[in-house]
This record gives structure tokens, sequence and C-alpha cells, in this order.
């Protein structure tokens, strides 16, 4: 898939404040300081896109673009803020939470972990609450120019074993570095699926009546995690 157009639309607050339903949404989140910013600028193919900060948990929004005009990229507030308060961390959380239980046209989440670590507490939690709350997500580890391929995929396969229990089939695992840009075009891949598997399972849709001209994306999105159980719902 080749980025045209990457234009930013709105820093929201809580999922009232989210743009209208009308576009597939593809969000990303991780731990702060993943490596979420400088992906999300590798996808985009613009610096500058997603802000990268050296200081964790400076991304407290969430903040939407529209990509190619056809598709958004959502950029999820890190969970883990070690330098806010309570209070704070727990409001993003509430506006995350609410996002990934009640969007409509969330399509899939790319859940970030960074391959140089050993599977930590605050991803394996939030793997399972995205499990417990069915919400469809790829894993991806990031960073992996940073440490060897044999212990990036030790810490890969002891966070897949850490999980296997909750899932009859694991979900699809990928890897990235935005320095070395390994990963871009798989990842960029899994989006073009999911839109291509969105606009086939349109065209297969009943002809709606006479007052509704087009299914509503949640029916596509809906029909779609229908015909595409492998990716969509791996438990
Ligand atoms: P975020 O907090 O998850 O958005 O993380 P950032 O994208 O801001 O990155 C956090 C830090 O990790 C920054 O210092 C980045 O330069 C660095 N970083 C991000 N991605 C990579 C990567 O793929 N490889 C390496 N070596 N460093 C990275």
């Amino acid at each position: 898939m080749n980025i045209s157009s990457a234009i930013f639309d709105c820093s929201a607050p809580d999922l009232d404040s989210c743009p209208d339903e009308s576009l597939p949404e593809f969000a990303f989140i991780g731990r702060s300081n993943v490596g979420k910013s400088s992906l999300l600028n590798l996808l985009a193919g613009e610096q500058g896109l997603a802000r990268v900060s050296p200081t964790p948990g400076f991304t407290k929004l969430i903040n939407i673009f529209t990509m190619n005009q056809c598709w958004r990229l959502v950029d999820l507030p890190g969970y883990g803020f070690a330098h806010t308060s309570r209070g704070h961390r727990a409001r993003f959380n509430h506006a995350v939470n609410d996002y990934l239980m009640n969007r409509p046209n969330l399509c899939l989440v790319f859940a970030l972990i960074e391959s140089g670590l050993s599977p930590q507490k605050m991803d394996l939690e939030f793997v399972e609450w995205l499990v417990r709350h069915a919400v469809p997500f790829v894993l991806v580890f990031t960073k992996t120019d940073k440490v060897s391929a044999v212990a990036a995929q030790a810490n890969i396969t002891a966070f897949t074993n850490r999980i296997s229990a909750w899932f009859e089939k694991l979900p699809a695992v990928f890897t990235c570095s935005a320095t070395s840009r390994q990963g871009r075009s798989e990842l960029l891949g899994v989006i073009a699926d999911e839109m291509t598997a969105i606009t086939t399972a349109a065209s297969r849709a009943p002809v709606p009546p006479a007052s509704s001209a087009h299914p509503s994306l949640k029916a596509r999105v809906r029909q779609n995690r229908k015909v595409r159980p492998d990716l969509h719902r791996p438990w």
C-alpha cells in the first residue's frame, strides 16, 4: 500500500470528540516509549506526523489522521504514564477504554510491545484486557534494530507463551524498526488486506433499502469480522 496523503484530523480528549464514523479506523497503542510515534511516522512516510517525544507519556490525546482519504490512523495515548498524577492517568485510560470498546468503525488494533524486553506485566495485562473485551488486534514487536534477532525472538516467544492459554489461535505477530524501516510494508499490507476485505464484504451485502443508499460502515466492519475470523477473532 502506498501512502499518498496523510492528513491530521483532530486530537480528541474522549470518544465523543472523535470525528464521524464514516471511515475504517486502525488504532496503535503501547506502553509509553515503545516507539509508537516513530512507527506511525514510518508508516505514514512523514516525519512529524505523530510527535516523537523523549518524555514518556507525552501523547495524551486520541490523535486521528486520515490516510489516502479512505481510512484513519488512530494514535492512542500510551498506557503507563510514569510522570502523571493518578487522576490524570485514570482519565486517559477511560477515554482509551471507551474508544476501544465502543468505536463501531474500529477495524483493528496494533498492540505495540518492545522486542528488547522480556514480557512486561503492563503489556500482558493490556493484551488480556483486549481479549476479555473481544477487541480485534495484532501484536507488533518494535525496535528490532536494538537487539539481536535471537534475543528479540526469545522475548517474542516468551510473550506469546504467556498469552497462548487465552487463545485457540494466537493473534498475528509482526516485528518492526523505525530506524531500519523493517516491517513497514508488512504492517501496511495488513491494513490493505483489511480494506480489501471490508470492500468485498460491502459488495456481498444485500441491497439496502432505498432509504439507506450505503450499508453502514458499522455493518461492513461487522461483516468483515465474520468473514476474517482468523485475523480478527483468534480466540
Ligand atoms: P512513543 O512514546 O511510544 O511514541 O515512542 P517514540 O516514538 O517517541 O520513541 C521513544 C524513543 O525510542 C525515542 O527516543 C525514539 O527515537 C526511540 N525509538 C523509537 N523507535 C525506535 C526504533 O525502531 N529503534 C530504535 N533504536 N529506537 C527507536
